[in-house]
């Protein structure tokens, strides 16, 4: 009876197999002798083909005697070799017949079968021998299928297929018999596999190890002596692996590790010369770049194709250790790969530190895991001419006219003195260019000629001299008629404006952008594309002033007007940096389509939020994204439409100024200082010409970068609102909460907040700055503080404060608010005292860092005086002249060494007039050593 079987071949297990006999794989009959003998019983087992699942032709057993009892029917394989395996596996494929589902079957119906082995040197079995029955052969098993079945349909298919896997050993004859004996069963062995378990060759741990055969037991472990791969050697213990009974490396013991001057590579099994370091590496510095000469390696690693790779870091740049150079360094010929021993590095920022390490690698090298070998060399730049100019654009224009304005060069490299302006008609030869300089970053050209295209170039300059100019950039001046349009447009405007200032700067808006849109709309000259570019529309200078978000109806349309929605998906948050009002600042990066990835800040509103907290967070970007300004914190877009709600900014490396100056204490320059004061003006000043009022001018609200360039932050509104009580530096005062410390008097009293009172503030960020964030005023109370402005003191100066310094904040601390410079005044001052750093020479002399009283300012300077009685009359205290001159305190040399003795000696009782006398004699003191060291 022919069956055809349907067979599922199981995968081969992951272990390594090595087969000794399958039958699946016979080519002819098997032929296995069958007891009893075939045709003396038709009901042993008998041979029959059937099919794979891929229908090639296989040879099955099956029998199938269920109603004759006392069955023991054997099937015997052929000989099977062991071939130095210790333990064998047999794999069985079967279907057994369910006794229960065979009708009038009697109880001797069996659904197992039983497994034996017989051992011998040689082939030497017979039809009768070994005998058929236990002893001499030895028992595996007796097998039950998991499954059998109960029905077999018309063609036999409906089968299910047990497979089982038992294992014997150990085994040491040269091979063996396997047989199988049915005692009253029906069913049908499919296929038979016998295989052996093996350890195949590994490399592990640096050694090599042979293919090692598994042990007898399953739970044997045969150990493996392993040979160091070549270049290696032993490091510790002999080294050893084990196979496991699946045929499985396991428990490694020791290691050999590559010999000095090679390295593992391809994954810890090859051990590959390497070159050693770069030998005597000579650095020699210009300036920000550098010209590095080196040696080649004692050792090239076997290899002809030894090159150099320049890894750059650079050290000390505000917050601890090294960082790897950002990408701006540039490498002459090329950073990695290099195949001479020199390299050209420029770019570098002015008085720097750098570590730069010159590894040698050779062709593999980029493939290994471990570093290759290098020789550093660490140095300082010098001053360097700022780099160039990369932006500018219009601001205004007329018919003559063109306002300019640029952003500040990417590297300094220091404070910028002025920037030089060159232009020339565009018709015309560059041989006929004009010049013009700028403290500032922007600049009027007048005296141009109207409806013309002009070619401008800009240049910045520091101590240093020039950087290099800008690229060309072409605008073009108003013709008349644009001229004649633009005046009809705002005519009615400017009529109307002194009644409606809200609707003026509301319809201002309106013609900015409806202007800008017509500029959009002229095709005509070669130069077209940069001019639209450059282009932003007819306005006339002085236009553009801050719009207050909270005179929108719908704040949220302020949002849209002056922020720029950014999809959630090109931002990626990295680490919480600190806590703002409204929820955590993260650093991140922000990845606009089209532009390059960058670093950026994300202050997140959290969660949970009311609508007028949404409100109010996003009013900080309404007001920031009206901002365009080197030293004002530069708005990227906002998130509204996903949560959390995000504002984005450009991120400032060194985080807020006062904790920065805190942590660096006395660590710059005065030019530094003054550069970082320079650049706070530079943005107030800008602030002031929009005609915004910043409020809480503070250096905690001054952001620094890496490059120490300080920019004005915090236009959050909310933290001045009665409702919020959380932080303490704002007290609550009538309509509202403020700084007091850095708060002008009338700001104070009755709420004059103005850019005078910003400039209050700025006096007392210079103070800050100078003292490296000294708390103004120290331990004071705020009430003894008001008390003392009132009665005209102020602040002394910070310990080396240069009296310049000390002056242009008194200066700012005027009682008198029109007394007080504007910022422009400041800039301009300061920038004088870049120029002139011997201006910051002369310092009022401290005899130690303790904290100075504060300065009467209400004192009079004693040199307007001839003797000092005049002085004693001054200072309302004529009362005292003969006490004095008893005592002979008759030259001011003597009365500025009094001391509170002295003064109690020569007969003042009274504590107000000891007060006042010793505050002047100290004002005295202060004035004369800054007339000394004005001398010096
Ligand atoms: P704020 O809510 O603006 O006071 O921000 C809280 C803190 O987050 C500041 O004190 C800074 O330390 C940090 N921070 C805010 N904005 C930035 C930024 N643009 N770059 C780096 N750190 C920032």
């Amino acid at each position: 009876m022919d069956i055809l079987w349907l067979l599922w071949i199981v995968p081969a297990a992951l272990a390594v197999e090595e087969t000794l006999m399958d039958s699946t794989t016979a080519t002819a009959e098997l032929g296995w002798t069958v007891y009893p003998v075939s045709g003396s019983s038709d009901n042993s087992w008998e041979e029959v083909s059937g099919y794979d699942e891929t229908m090639n032709t296989i040879r099955t057993y099956q029998v199938c005697n269920v109603f004759d009892s006392n069955q023991n029917n054997w099937v015997r394989t052929k000989y099977i070799r062991r071939r130095g395996a210790q333990r064998i596996h047999v794999e069985m494929k079967f279907s057994v017949r369910d006794c229960s589902s065979i009708p009038g079957v009697p109880g001797s119906c069996k659904e197992t079968f039983n497994l034996y082995y017989y051992e011998s040197d040689s082939d030497t079995a017979t039809k009768t021998f070994p005998p058929w029955m236990e002893n001499p052969w030895i028992k595996v098993d007796t097998i039950a299928a998991d499954e059998s079945f109960s029905q077999v349909d018309l063609g036999g298919r409906v089968m299910k297929i047990n497979t089982e896997v038992r294992s014997f050993g150990p085994v040491s004859r040269n091979g063996f018999y396997l047989a199988f004996q049915d005692y009253g069963g029906c069913m049908s062995l499919i296929a038979v596999r016998v295989f052996y378990r093996k350890c195949s060759s590994v490399i592990r741990n640096g050694a090599m190890f042979q293919e090692t055969l598994a042990g007898a037991e399953s739970t044997s472990l045969v150990a493996a002596r392993g040979v160091c791969i070549p270049n290696a050697e032993e490091a510790d213990v002999p080294i050893k692996l084990y196979c496991n009974g699946d045929g499985e490396w396991m428990v490694p013991i020791g290691r050999c590790v590559c010999k000095s001057g090679h390295e593992p590579v391809e994954n810890g099994t090859v051990c590959k010369a390497v070159p050693s370091a770069p030998q005597n590496v000579i650095s020699s510095v210009n300036e920000t770049s550098l010209m590095l000469e080196w040696q080649p390696p004692r050792e090239s690693g076997g290899r002809e194709d030894v090159v150099y790779n320049i890894i750059c870091k650079s050290c000390g740049g505000g917050r601890g250790g090294c960082t790897r150079c950002g990408d701006n360094v540039q490498y002459v010929p090329r950073q990695l790969g290099l195949t001479q021993s020199r390299v050209y590095i420029s770019d570098l920022l002015a008085h720097t530190q750098y570590t730069f390490e010159v590894q040698a690698v050779n062709g593999v090298s980029d493939q290994s895991p471990y570093s290759p070998q290098y020789s550093s060399v660490n140095i300082t730049t010098n001053q360097a001419a700022p780099s160039t100019v990369s932006i500018m654009h219009q601001v205004s224009r007329t018919v003559d006219s063109i306002t300019l304005s640029w952003s500040q060069p990417d590297q300094p490299n220091g404070v910028i003195l002025d920037y030089e302006l060159q232009y020339y008609d565009k018709e015309q030869s560059e041989y006929n260019s004009s010049m013009i300089r700028s403290q500032t970053n922007t600049a009027v050209i007048r005296g141009l000629k109207p409806g013309r295209i002009y070619v401008f170039q800009v240049r910045a300059r520091t101590v240093a001299g020039f950087g290099r100019y800008s690229g060309k950039m072409y605008f073009q001046t108003m013709t008349e008629a644009e001229y004649n349009t633009s005046i009809q447009e705002k005519l009615p405007l400017i009529i109307g404006s002194a009644a409606a200032g809200l609707v003026f700067l509301i319809a201002v808006v309106v013609i900015i952008i409806v202007c800008s849109r017509r500029g959009f709309e002229r095709a005509d000259s070669e130069y077209t594309d940069k001019l639209q570019h450059y282009t932003s529309g007819h306005m006339t200078p002085g236009m553009k002033i801050y719009i207050d978000p909270f005179t929108y109806e719908d704040p949220n349309e302020a949002v849209r007007e002056f922020a720029k929605e950014i999809d959630i998906s090109c931002v990626k948050i990295e680490q919480v940096i600190g806590a703002g009002e409204f929820g955590e600042v993260c650093s991140g990066n922000l990845k606009m389509p089209g532009k390059r990835e960058m670093f950026v800040a994300i202050k997140t509103l959290k969660s949970g939020y009311t609508e007028k907290q949404r409100r109010d967070f996003l009013s900080e970007a309404s007001i920031m994204g009206q901002f365009d300004h080197p030293n004002v914190i530069h708005l990227e877009g906002v998130v509204t439409k996903s949560s959390p709600v995000m504002i984005i900014t450009e991120f400032m490396e060194n985080g807020s100024l006062d904790t920065f100056l805190r942590q660096n204490d006395g660590q710059f320059t005065v030019i530094q200082l003054v550069g970082m004061l320079r650049g706070i003006a530079s943005g107030m000043k800008y602030l002031a010409d929009m005609n915004y009022v910043h409020r809480d001018l503070a250096a905690r609200n001054i952001l620094v970068n890496s490059n120490l360039v300080c920019k004005v932050s915090d236009f959050g509104l909310s933290r001045f609102l009665e409702d919020d009580t959380s932080d303490p530096t704002y007290t609550s005062a009538l309509g509202g909460k403020i700084p007091i410390r850095w708060t002008a008097p009338e700001a104070i009293q009755y709420r004059k907040f103005t850019s005078a009172s910003d400039v209050w503030s700025y006096g007392i960020v210079m103070w800050e700055v100078m003292s490296y964030g000294e708390r103004p005023y120290w331990d004071m109370t705020n009430q003894d503080v008001i008390n003392a402005i009132e009665q005209d003191y102020r602040l002394p100066p910070p310990m080396d404060c240069p009296s310049a310094l000390h002056q242009l904040m008194l200066d700012c601390w005027q009682k008198d608010r029109n007394n007080r410079p504007k910022f422009s005044q400041i800039v301009n001052n300061l920038d004088k005292m870049i120029r002139n750093p011997n201006s910051l020479k002369a310092v009022t002399p401290l005899s130690s860092g303790v904290h100075l009283p504060l300065l009467d300012r209400s004192l009079p300077d004693f040199s307007s005086f001839s003797t000092v009685d005049e002085w004693l009359d001054a200072i309302k205290m004529g009362q005292y002249k003969d006490n004095f001159a008893n005592a002979d305190f008759s030259s001011f040399e003597l009365v500025s060494q009094m001391t509170m003795d002295d003064i109690l000696r020569v007969g003042v009782t009274l504590a107000g007039h000891q007060k006042k006398i010793l505050n002047s004699v100290q004002m005295m003191r202060a004035q004369m050593n800054q007339i000394q060291s004005v001398e010096v």
